[in-house]
């Protein structure tokens, strides 16, 4: 691994990818940035207007099968959904990442994650009340479901872009504007 044996050997440094930087570049529509790489933050990494604002956040993957588990929890049983959980959150992966916002994407983002937030509590509360006042049990339990999505709605809010994967050195976003890797546009 040393320059050492090759004089001829350019510097790593010299070896770029195709557009972006040695933190950042697109393959093919994914933006790939290294882990503890830097992110230009001059436009707004969802909808690539100018930024208003550098964010800083940590930002997890969850391997697709532990939302599926949620969802065929009745199918599949307590047992063998709580090993899917368990395996997923095992290999669960997260970053860092500062990236820039703009004022719109983020009032969208306030937006999604307060309505979340009041389907979450308005349903859990009007389920309860519904059983404990012994009401139709059957509607509590989709008013219940309701609740629950309305969680995914405030979870799915909260991130600022779509995660294709986080790895142990990489993390992969789809939908980033190209423009985000070249300043001055
Ligand atoms: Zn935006």
């Amino acid at each position: 691994m040393s320059n050492a044996t090759n004089p001829y050997q350019p510097p790593e440094s010299e070896i770029l990818p195709e557009s972006g930087t040695r933190d950042a570049w697109f393959d093919g529509d994914i933006l790939v940035v290294r882990k503890g790489g830097r992110l230009p933050t001059h436009s707004c990494l969802r909808c690539g207007a100018p930024s208003t604002r550098t964010s800083r956040r940590k930002l997890s993957w969850y391997p697709p099968f532990t939302f599926l588990a949620f969802v065929l929890l009745p199918v599949i049983g307590l047992w063998a959904f709580a090993i899917f959980v368990v395996v997923g959150l095992i290999l669960t992966r997260s970053g860092r990442l500062e990236f820039g916002y703009c004022g719109r994407c983020r009032t969208r983002q306030r937006v999604l994650v307060t309505s979340g937030l009041a389907i979450l509590f308005g349903g859990a509360a009007w389920a309860a009340s519904m059983i404990e006042q012994g009401g139709n049990e059957t509607l509590a339990f989709w008013v219940f479901g309701l609740s629950f999505a309305g969680a995914l709605i405030t979870i799915w809010g909260r991130r600022p872009l779509s995660i294709q994967r986080i790895t142990s050195d990489q993390m992969r976003f789809r939908r980033v504007p190209k423009s985000v890797l070249t300043p001055g546009e």
